[in-house]
């Protein structure tokens, strides 16, 4: 019997295993996929992610130290800091050498295996899978679902509800660039409903075109592609656009008897951005020294493995509750809001010393919002918002105490 059998080896559940193995104990990871990583996203990581678990040389396309920020109406706001604040990742290397490091570390993977039931009993659980080669079963003292947004396998483990899943659709496509040199976020309900877009350079000559939104998307991203094309920042369509979901709510409980989630499964994405990478690996850490404490305990109950749940709330518990309550804010906003809000902050040096204080930090949007509304003029620019605000604000500051 395994210690732990791993459900998914994306970034959350490629992390569990590598700290579990690292520790010594032994873990099985399962995945339908042959090429581990290779899923929809644009691989941006902050700082903080990447002195977790540092990419290797050749995964890095380039860092980035500034942005720039487009209004509804086309305004421009480019943001700079003086050092690096995030890197564009090769995304399926970067996950794929996680998985790499596990398994030089001791961890058994099995691809292409699609788990299709799971089943929790007093004395282990058994994971059913399917693959070329036929059905098998495979059995853990204790699993870890990590198997992405809006994963099955959390109800065949006996967690979540019937309630449907806070989510937005993301959708991005692979394009010819031209003319590109760092990234742009381009802001408005035209552009995305009530949520941004993306331009950000990869390779030589290519960059990634994405939007996301809690709104249905109808043409938006096809729009947004086409404007591009106008302003001959892009060129031919190399690939897409493909769409994907992005939890912005945590799931009510993310452990159970003998199971624990992580990662998208558990709906731990930042809510502003839908940033999940470092979340992941944070989460997919929280469950490995869980795991770990409990195989030592022989108590896999979900008494102790509540700890997991504690673990992973004390880092960013709080920065989700914030980034929630931050990005449904500004769902209230219409693009005049946003244009005046966009033009207030232009006229003030204040937003860019909260940018440039040595404390504001990518991974961690919870704490730059706080920043923003402790400092007074910017407070006023929100509070002038509209009867949305007052809430807001009392919301956020409750969250961050
Ligand atoms: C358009 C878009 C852009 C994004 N850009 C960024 C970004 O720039 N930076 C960032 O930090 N985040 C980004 N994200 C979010 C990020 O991709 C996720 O938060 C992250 O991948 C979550 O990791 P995970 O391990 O929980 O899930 P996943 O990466 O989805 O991995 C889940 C794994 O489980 C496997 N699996 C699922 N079901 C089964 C099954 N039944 N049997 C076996 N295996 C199974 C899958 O094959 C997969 O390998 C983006 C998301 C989208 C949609």
């Amino acid at each position: 019997m395994h210690d732990v059998i791993v459900m998914g080896a994306g970034p959350a559940g490629s992390m569990t295993a590598l700290r579990l193995a690292e520790m010594g104990h032994g873990v099985l990871v399962l995945d339908w996929r042959e090429i581990l990583g290779d899923k929809l996203c644009t691989g941006i990581i902050g700082n903080e992610c990447a002195d977790y678990f540092p990419p290797d040389e050749s995964h890095i396309y380039h860092e980035a130290r500034s942005a720039t920020i487009v209004s509804p109406k086309g305004r421009r706001l480019r943001v700079e800091k003086a050092s690096p604040q995030a890197l564009i990742v090769d995304r399926v290397a970067y996950v794929g050498s996680v998985a790499d490091r596990a398994r030089e570390a001791g961890a058994e993977f099995i691809l292409g295996a699609r788990v299709t039931a799971v089943q929790v009993s007093t004395d282990g659980v058994t994971v059913r899978t399917e693959a070329s080669g036929g059905s098998r079963s495979h059995r853990g003292k204790m699993a870890v679902v990590a198997g992405g947004f809006n994963s099955p396998l959390v109800r065949m483990a006996g967690l979540g509800s019937d309630e449907p899943q806070d989510f937005m659709i993301g959708s991005q496509a692979e394009v010819e660039a031209l003319d590109l040199c760092e990234t742009e976020v381009y802001l408005g309900n035209e552009v995305s409903p009530k949520s941004f877009a993306w331009l950000v350079p990869v390779s030589e000559g290519r960059a990634l075109v994405g939007l996301v939104s809690r709104e249905r998307l109808n043409g938006h991203a096809e729009s947004f592609l086409e404007s591009l094309r106008r302003q001959s920042k892009i060129g031919k369509l190399i690939k897409g656009p493909r769409s994907w979901g992005i939890p912005v709510k945590p799931l009510s409980r993310t452990y159970g008897d003998r199971v624990l989630v992580t990662g998208d499964a558990a709906g731990l994405v930042k809510p502003t951005t839908g940033g999940g990478i470092y979340y992941s690996f944070i989460s997919g850490d929280a469950a490995a020294q869980t795991a770990d404490e409990a195989i030592k305990a022989d108590d896999f109950s979900s008494r102790r493995l509540r700890g997991y749940e504690k673990r992973w709330k004390s880092v960013f518990g709080n920065e989700l509750q914030i980034g929630y309550h931050a990005r449904a804010f500004y769902e209230s906003l219409s693009d005049d809001q946003i244009e005046r809000m966009f033009g207030e902050f232009l006229d003030k040096d204040a937003l860019g010393d909260v940018i440039n204080s040595d404390d504001f930090s990518f991974d961690w949007h919870g704490k730059a919002i706080l920043k923003v509304l402790r400092h007074s003029s910017l407070l006023q620019v929100v509070k002038s918002l509209g009867p949305a605000a007052a809430p807001f604000l009392a919301r956020v500051f409750r969250s961050g105490g």
